[in-house]
């Protein structure tokens, strides 16, 4: 590859014959060279700059000069990098796409204020050169030496044969899904009372990469939570997804990829669109075959908006939604979950109801469970019950029933009736629904017995489970 630097420093570019880029240039694998701008200039002060054009502080790089120093080395095309604070952020796609592209890679660059706004567009004028103006990040340097400095070494490292290993490539920040790295060890196991995470040098392969997996993911969460929203839905485990949930991000059925969820608790102005989120999802909760009317007459009874604003106002009811979305609608229409990918999009900032739980805290510390099988097999008290737990189709196994399952947990745990802390949190779940049943496990809920529920004249086999919040 042929890469050429043009600048009005050369000597600032000396570290390109250091380190791998050193020897990938002595190993005839990159074929690079500096060039000093002031070398065309033909004045006795080898001038490069003037005035700003309009006035101003500052002084702005000649596009004559530059023309004469580029014109040679763009010859026969290539890609024109020009290093600038107003430029587009550098990328590793960005670098990718460059040590994979054909001809020369020239850099251009500038000083003071900048270079004249023509030079870029002349050359994008033409077929065969790519402009690319790019930034190093939302700060100003003096000059584009060390944003040159950073461009080759990213392109230079990326060429056949630069770098030893080139699983280390793929393994990194900004390579293959976008996500950031995991944190990386080595010995001494034990530093300064700091030690390596165990899974790493337990031996176990698979429990380690899941362990690299979930804090690369943690770890863009925190700090760029941006790259999630374009990671490629299709391409996230059920693992992913697990964890993607805790960490605030759901995958929408037929979504392209992740969009923010927050759990809060619900407010009078949600009664309505819960009870149509009830409505809608009853169903799905409910045991192949269970008769229509059976569960016409349910939600008519149960699952109304006057129960839910009910719930809502009550003292010992806990009811929390799952909001997808950015901001509070204006028009407050439409809920399908195309609203839900304009969200993402940013096309429209309309919040969606998802999902929502509701806990019963017991109206006094010891009361017992109100059915005589619940009673017998849940001891703790004060025990309250996870009632509901529903997830509007399109949010079905999309981890949304982890994040709802965890928050009702923690608001749960931190509650009391008669000054006593909660000690249990139990759940009533169709006994063969095997799906369930192992959400609810993982969520930290174990089986404790068998119940019967009625909806219409059917009797469902329920198990008791029990989540222990001491
Ligand atoms: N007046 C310019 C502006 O406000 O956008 C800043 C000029 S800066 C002082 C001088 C040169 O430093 C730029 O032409 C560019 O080559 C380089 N430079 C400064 N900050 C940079 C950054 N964040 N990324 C890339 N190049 C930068």
């Amino acid at each position: 590859m042929r890469i050429d630097v043009v600048t009005i420093f050369p000597d600032y570019l000396a570290p390109l014959d250091l380190s791998l880029i050193g020897k990938a240039r002595r190993d005839g694998l990159v074929d690079l060279a500096v060039h000093d701008l002031r070398d065309v200039t033909t004045d006795r002060h080898r001038t490069v700059d003037d005035t700003p054009a309009g006035g101003g502080a500052g002084m702005v790089m000649r596009a004559d000069v530059w023309g004469e120093a580029l014109d040679p080395l763009l010859a026969v095309g290539g890609v024109l990098a020009i290093p600038a604070p107003a430029g587009e952020p550098l990328t590793q796609a960005t670098l990718d796409s460059l040590a994979t592209g054909d001809g020369p890679l020239v850099v251009a660059c500038g000083r003071y204020e900048g270079i004249d706004a023509r030079v870029a567009e002349h050359y994008r004028g033409r077929d065969d050169v790519r402009v690319l103006e790019y930034s190093l990040g939302d700060y100003v340097l003096n000059g584009g030496e060390v944003a040159a400095l950073a461009l080759v070494e990213g392109v230079v490292r990326l060429l056949p044969g630069v770098v030893g290993n080139p699983d280390s490539l793929a393994e990194e920040s900004h390579a293959g899904d976008g996500t950031l790295e995991y944190p990386v060890y080595t010995r001494p196991t034990e530093w300064r009372g700091l030690e390596i995470p165990p899974v790493l040098t337990s031996g176990d392969h698979g429990a380690a990469a899941a362990w690299r997996r979930e804090r690369s993911l943690e770890r863009t969460a925190a700090r760029r939570p941006d790259l999630l929203d374009a990671l490629d839905a299709g391409a996230l485990t059920k693992a992913d997804r697990r964890t993607l949930a805790r960490l605030g991000r759901v995958v929408p059925d037929g979504a392209p990829s992740p969009v923010p969820v927050t759990v809060r608790d619900a407010g009078p102005d949600d009664a309505e669109a819960l009870a149509a989120l009830a409505a809608a999802t009853f169903a799905l909760a409910c045991p192949p075959g269970t008769a229509e009317e059976d569960i016409a007459a349910f939600v008519a009874e149960h699952l109304t908006a006057e129960r839910m604003a009910a719930h809502i106002a009550s003292p010992t009811a806990i009811l929390q939604v799952a909001e997808v979305g950015t901001g509070r609608a204006e028009d407050g229409t439409g809920t399908g979950a195309g609203s839900v990918r304009g969200a993402a999009d940013g096309a429209t900032a309309r919040p969606e109801l998802a999902g929502y739980t509701l806990t019963h805290l017991p109206g006094s510390a010891d009361a017992v469970p109100y059915a005589d099988d619940v009673a017998a097999v849940v001891i703790a008290r004060p025990a309250a019950e996870l009632s509901k737990i529903y997830i509007a189709r399109a949010y079905l196994g999309s981890g949304l029933g982890r994040l709802l399952l965890d928050s009702a947990v923690a608001a749960t745990a931190t509650s009391e009736v008669d000054g006593e802390p909660v000690r249990a949190l139990w759940l009533g779940t169709n006994a063969r629904n095997r799906r369930a049943r192992k959400a609810y496990e993982r969520a930290g809920f174990v089986v404790v017995g068998p119940r019967r529920f009625r909806v219409g004249d059917q009797v469902h086999d329920d198990v008791v489970m029990v989540r222990d919040l001491t």
